[in-house]
């Protein structure tokens, strides 16, 4: 194709960055397929198939030529089933009509900023963070606000550090708990004290739950069921069926929210995608209305990997490494290893080249001196990238 030579593209193109986590997992696929022997420690996604059951219910969804639009929200017995999940696990307050159903977890966030932000909104962001959440809210021609949390303090969000990011034009809190990259969690009166902190303001509190049923520990439902009674209609949820149930490629997810809101978002998607895929909505019903067993089991194998990642790496000498509440990833401190001047996008791009492990840079994430480590892998790619990893950095510390 002839390309025309000054094409102008709209102004917001350039005012979002593509993913670089999904730029890391497309070059160690590249790889991958021209037969290198790449131990991939990118993956964002679950190692696991989608369970056989879930699996199942799509394929009966097409032989029973389940194809055509569903109503654009969502089937309607989807949105109670979402509702009634999380009334199970959380004792949270939603019904069918306060759901929609949508193309995943990113798109569930992207009809909120869309919905809620106006430029000149800010959106309060505690970082490391996922880089999705500043780029959308770009796009709404909102204002990301960064909120620093230590390492010291495992990553952990406070009320404390939240509360002077908050200003007159403070729209949205977004938490993500637990956190991609760092998988801290929140403990339980944190999570209240935050609740208490955004009571008399003009802002909603939206919790990314993405990670929420891979958590290594109960989840503090009463502190939240204590939020949302607190908080009413200005407390939200944007949720997936991706990680929990190894269903990225379907494209679940669900905003919850209020009714005006969540008609708002109906409005925004009328136009822009309609409903979500009618087969992987039959396979997501199945998968939150079934037995939730798969997920335990899944979760005992994240613990395990968790585990032994991080006791392989910390031999590593002057190399930190906290233990995650939840999710698939670690997010060691490398920064002792960097050169002057260098970060770890270069690190990380060494370390691929060098002993073929790839990795996505502390960079991405807004805190440079780390790398997020995803245990989403087999226990023995586990082993031999512990080797490779620990063959890197010491060949660099005798450099
Ligand atoms: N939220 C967080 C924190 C994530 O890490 C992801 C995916 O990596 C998502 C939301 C979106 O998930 P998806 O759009 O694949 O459902």
């Amino acid at each position: 194709m002839t390309e025309v030579k000054s094409l102008r593209l709209a102004s917001r193109v350039g005012q979002i960055q593509p993913s670089p986590t999904m730029a890391v997992m497309a070059e160690a696929m590249r790889l991958k397929a021209e037969g290198v022997d790449v131990v991939d420690f990118s993956a964002g996604q679950p190692d696991f198939p989608t369970p056989e059951h879930i699996k199942l219910s799509g394929e009966k969804a097409i032989a029973d030529n389940f194809t055509r639009y569903t109503p654009n929200a969502g089937m309607p017995e989807l949105r109670q089933a979402v509702a009634d999940r999380y009334r199970m696990d959380y004792g949270l307050d939603f019904g069918g009509s306060n759901v929609i159903i949508t193309s995943g977890g990113k798109h569930a966030l992207l009809n909120l900023m869309l919905a809620l932000v106006d430029p000149g909104d800010e959106v309060v962001i505690p970082t490391p963070y996922w880089g999705t959440f500043s780029e959308q809210v770009s796009l709404a021609g909102g204002e990301a606000v960064f909120v620093a949390t230590s390492e010291d303090d495992g990553f952990r969000m406070t009320a404390d550090v939240i509360e002077p990011a908050l200003t007159e034009r403070t729209r949205i809190l977004l938490i993500n708990f637990p956190a991609n990259p760092t998988g801290a969690v929140i403990g339980d009166e944190e999570i209240r004290a935050i609740g208490d902190l955004i009571e008399d303001r003009d802002a909603f509190f939206l919790w990314d739950d993405t990670y929420a049923r891979l958590m290594f520990e109960p989840a503090p439902g009463a502190a939240f069921q204590y939020v949302q009674q607190k908080l009413g209609e200005r407390f939200m949820i944007a949720g997936t069926a991706s990680k929990a149930y190894a269903m990225t490629g379907w494209r679940i997810g669900w905003t919850m929210a209020s009714e005006t809101i969540i008609k708002a978002c109906g409005s925004l998607q009328s136009q822009m995608t309609s409903n979500a895929c009618s087969i992987s909505q039959k396979a997501a019903l199945t998968a939150l209305k079934s037995d939730q067993a798969p997920l335990a089991e899944m979760v005992a194998e994240y613990l395990w990997r968790a585990k032994r990642l991080r006791e392989g790496l910390l031999e590593i000498p002057h190399l930190r490494c906290g233990m995650p509440g939840g999710g698939f990833y670690l997010f060691p401190n490398v920064s002792h290893y960097l050169r002057p001047n260098e970060t770890t996008t270069e690190l990380s791009a060494e370390l691929l080249d060098e002993v073929r492990v790839a990795v996505v840079p502390g960079t991405a994430f807004g805190c440079d001196g780390h790398l997020r480590i995803s245990f989403a892998c087999s226990r023995q790619l586990i082993e031999e990238g512990i080797r490779r990893v620990k063959r890197f950095f010491a060949a660099r510390a005798d450099s």
